[in-house]
């Protein structure tokens, strides 16, 4: 998701950020090719115009304030504003005082609900909570059996009775109360498109569950379809915030960039992937990072945390963030990454990976070789990869069996990331530090 609109918007970026001074005119260039690249990822066009008019009075602004770095500038800028539209802050669960927390799934068929109520569920376990699944989707045949198949696997219980929907939402919130569950995850009926019975009937689980949050699961693959069938459910139940699913597929990203300004409320969770563990807290400054090929370090730090052992991982990132992290600690955290769900995804985080890698189907076997050279190295080539000449190159391809090419591609590879990764650090350490100057 997202690949085109990142693609045109780093090319963007690093034009601009290169450049000393900014005429009004390169503003105006800049802005075409900014208004391009969102349309073209089917991005709102009232947002678009907003989104736009925004960048180009900080730009402007920053071109007449004889600002040191308006190129700089005008990319803070850019990233505020896909911050912006993505939902500005991240949506924090506040539990009900009176448990169980109560919260609605609703979409389309097909949308991933199913899915991503066993997802959530299993997001809250992770948070110390004791969820309950309803099974309150009687439309689908084996919905119910699928959400009991996913609530096996992460070990949460499932309610459901095949009378009816809404009383088993009820019963449901009875269950909860009595097996002393903390939190209550709901999953409704869908239909292919939007019709009277089900709204009503979605309508009526809600009254009878008086949910603490309302989810609307949205396929990111739909775009802007997805942006019309959330007013509709907006107009009939209050929601309180999106799940966007299936992000890990090619969509443009109009959908993510358009919801919240279309009904006010912020995608709250992302789910990139059929496997349970794909799923997380939406944060749309880290996702406007992303975009931007600035990475997003933070997420990819907790998913670390959540694999590695708190020592190791606080140690990584800080050595990545001050641009110390050397050949070796790549080896060893490649390790422990195959612990960390798709490969694909996570590159997809880090500042400074080509786009070819990103792109590519990387499986275990592909880090095979980069396992194997790395090893042919000694300690003294892992942490200072510029001592390796000629005859070293030949001698860690022929250890590790690779070609010299190969060795050659993986330490520039490399030497890219870390400098990419110091420029991360010192940006982030700046930013919110007066006087510290990178
Ligand atoms: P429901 O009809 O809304 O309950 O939809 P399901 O939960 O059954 O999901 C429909 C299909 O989408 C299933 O095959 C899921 O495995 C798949 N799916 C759900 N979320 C994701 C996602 O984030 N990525 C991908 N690739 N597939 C997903």
């Amino acid at each position: 998701m997202f690949d085109n609109l990142s693609g045109r918007l780093e090319g963007i970026v690093k034009k601009i950020r290169g450049k000393g001074r900014l005429t009004e005119a390169d503003v105006d260039e800049v802005m075409k090719e900014i208004r391009t690249a969102l349309l073209e990822a089917d991005v709102n066009v009232t947002v678009v115009r907003s989104v736009c008019n925004r960048i180009r009075e900080h730009a402007i602004g920053a071109t007449r304030s004889q600002a040191l770095d308006p190129g700089q500038q005008v990319v803070k800028a850019v990233n505020d504003e896909l911050t912006r539209a993505l939902g500005g802050e991240t949506l924090s669960i506040t539990y009900a005082s009176k448990p169980p927390t109560v919260v609605l799934m609703a979409g389309l068929q097909g949308s991933g609900k199913t899915t991503n109520s066993a997802k959530l569920a299993s997001w809250f376990k992770a948070q110390g909570r004791q969820p309950l699944l309803v099974g309150a989707d009687l439309q689908r045949p084996a919905a119910v059996e699928q959400l009991r198949t996913l609530g096996a696997q992460i070990d949460v219980p499932v309610y459901s009775d095949p009378e009816d929907p809404v009383l088993t939402a009820h019963q449901g919130l009875e269950e909860a109360k009595r097996l002393g569950r903390d939190v209550l995850i709901v999953d409704t009926a869908g239909r292919l498109s939007i019709d009277a019975e089900m709204m009503e009937q979605v309508r009526l689980i809600s009254g009878a569950v008086d949910p603490d949050y309302t989810f609307l699961v949205i396929d990111a693959m739909t775009g802007q379809d997805a942006v019309q069938t959330a007013e509709a459910f907006h107009e009939t139940l209050k929601i309180d915030g999106v799940i966007m699913s299936k992000m890990d597929g090619d969509a443009r990203g109009g959908a993510a960039l358009s919801v919240k300004e279309v009904i006010g409320r912020p995608i709250a969770f992302a789910s990139t992937g059929e496997k349970l563990n794909e799923f997380e807290q939406f944060h749309p400054d880290r996702m406007a990072g992303r975009i931007l090929g600035m990475g997003d370090m933070l997420t990819l730090i907790e998913q670390a945390e959540a694999a590695f052992e708190q020592d190791q991982a606080e140690q990584a990132a800080a050595k990545m963030m001050e641009g110390q992290f050397t050949l070796d600690d790549f080896l060893d955290q490649m390790q422990q990454i195959k612990k960390m769900g798709s490969l694909g995804n996570l590159m997809s985080m880090m500042p400074g990976i080509p786009k070819e890698l990103k792109n590519a189907d990387i499986d275990d076997d592909s880090l095979k070789p980069i396992e194997a050279i790395i090893r042919s190295m000694t300690m003294e080539e892992r942490t200072f990869p510029k001592v390796i000449n000629g005859s070293r190159r030949a001698r860690i391809a022929a250890g590790s069996g690779t070609q010299v090419g190969d060795v050659n591609r993986l330490v520039k590879q490399f030497d890219e990331m870390q400098k990419m990764m110091k420029k991360m650090g010192v940006m982030g350490g700046g930013m919110g530090k007066k006087g510290k100057k990178g």
